[in-house]
């Protein structure tokens, strides 16, 4: 429980991050975040912890007593959208690219979608932001060893280091808990096929 997962809003409600309900009581009880309920109403961690439990609630034992788990918090000073880098990792190409094949421009799943160098490595291309993009089967094969230019082919857009959304903040394994959704009307979460927890 206290592993998992809490989503952090900065000053704006806009979602910045995703932490545990470990870290996200540190932040609480350090008053740098507010819990938020269903009412979404916010609590700072004296009148969070004096909440009822009932027994539809989540909740662990602290210092001897039942306190309920937040599962969205809301930083009290943090207002910006964080500039982090983000890594270039495979899942994060699909979630810039959305998920759809750069040549063709179709949607696949991620299971269907290579990952091309755009300037074959035989050709001198880097394994970077810059020259990879997804790439569905067929487009793939077409393209074979070949630059776009060279095999009649053209790209959706030209790749680039994407700036950081809150898409990458979440993993595919990452449990939407419901007390999340109304917060997350900035992502598609449905199109990313992300696991809904009651
Ligand atoms: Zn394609």
């Amino acid at each position: 429980m206290l592993n998992s997962s809490v989503l952090v809003l900065n000053r704006g409600f806009f979602p910045v991050h995703v932490t545990s309900v470990r870290r996200a009581f540190c932040l609480l009880y350090a008053g740098l975040a507010r819990a938020i309920n269903d009412q979404y109403e916010t609590f700072d961690y004296p009148s969070w912890s004096a909440l009822s439990v009932s027994a539809g609630n989540e909740a662990v034992g602290l210092v001897g007593r039942a306190v309920r788990v937040p599962r969205v918090v809301v930083l009290v000073a943090y207002d910006r959208v964080p500039r982090r880098n983000v890594r270039f990792s495979r899942r994060n190409i699909f979630v810039r690219d959305r998920n759809t094949c750069q040549y063709c421009g179709r949607p696949f799943p991620s299971s269907e979608l290579n990952l091309d160098h755009v300037v074959p490595r035989s050709q001198g291309g880097k394994t970077s932001w810059e020259n990879i993009v997804c790439s569905c089967v067929p487009c793939n094969k077409k393209k074979g060893g070949h630059r776009p230019d060279q095999a009649g082919m053209r790209l959706v857009s030209a790749p680039g280091t994407p700036r950081w959304s809150p898409e990458y903040a979440f993993s595919l394994r990452t449990p939407i808990h419901k007390e999340w959704v109304p917060f997350l009307n900035v992502i598609d979460f449905t199109y990313w096929n992300l696991e809904l927890q009651d």
